[in-house]
């Protein structure tokens, strides 16, 4: 089954935020626009996967949420703290994003939002409290734990990986690594599992042996985070 995305462990990778201390707007705004190009990139497999557990739309979906997510940042320049910005990008993929992704994403987006209100830039342990926030505020909305093949078994590592790497003071770049690899780990373990939320539950037996489409995205947004992780290279 060809499901593999590269690892967010990549060798060939710009400066960007290395060594940085602060997850500024800029670079947040960077990773939207990276997220969508991630996503449209891998638009027909999270498509497919989708097809196999639920019904084959999330890759558009995804595209067509975060694209109206860019075009919403693009056009709203400045002003705004991190909080403000995340909680918008919120509401336009509760509106924009189809299916089931686009009310737990998007609560995701507003609950990190709500979290870091009132920063301009993100510092790592900033970025473990949004990250957290998004983890329950998913979890919360889908009523779902790490192990029922969602969104959350990607998110909820990706966020303990950041609030670890706050605790060790690693920087922007060495926490987000740590985080993308935890998702892809999270990623691939739904593969096995039986789904407990969602439109695969209908599948039973059936959904084993298949990767969750939501841990996938999942996966590439946390890698987006990463500059140069957009699929480009
Ligand atoms: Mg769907």
């Amino acid at each position: 089954m060809t499901t593999r995305i590269d690892g967010g462990d990549g060798a060939d990778r710009p400066a960007g935020v290395a060594g940085a201390d602060l997850f500024t707007n800029a670079d947040l705004r960077a990773w939207v626009a990276r997220a969508e190009r991630a996503l449209v990139r891998h638009r027909a497999l999270l498509d497919r996967l989708d097809a196999r557990l639920g019904d084959g739309d999330h890759g558009e979906n995804m595209s067509v949420g975060f694209g109206d997510a860019v075009r919403s940042l693009n056009a709203d320049p400045d002003g705004h703290d991190a909080g403000e910005l995340l909680r918008d990008l919120g509401q336009v993929l509760v509106s924009s994003v189809g299916g089931a992704g686009g009310s737990l994403y998007g609560t995701a987006f507003i609950e990190a939002g709500i979290a870091v209100v009132g920063r301009s830039s993100l510092q790592v342990g900033d970025l473990a409290v949004a990250l957290d926030a998004a983890a329950e505020g998913l979890a919360r909305r889908g009523r779902c734990r790490v192990g029922d093949k969602t969104i959350y078994d990607a998110m909820r590592p990706a966020a303990d990986a950041i609030g670890d790497a706050a605790r060790q003071g690693q920087d922007v770049e060495t926490a987000i690594r740590a985080a993308a690899r935890a998702a892809r780990v999270g990623m691939i373990a739904t593969r096995p599992l039986i789904a407990r939320r969602g439109l695969a539950l209908r599948l039973g037996e059936g959904s084993r042996g298949h990767q969750d489409p939501g841990a996938t995205s999942c996966f590439l947004l946390v890698r987006s985070m990463l500059p140069g992780a957009d699929g480009a290279r």
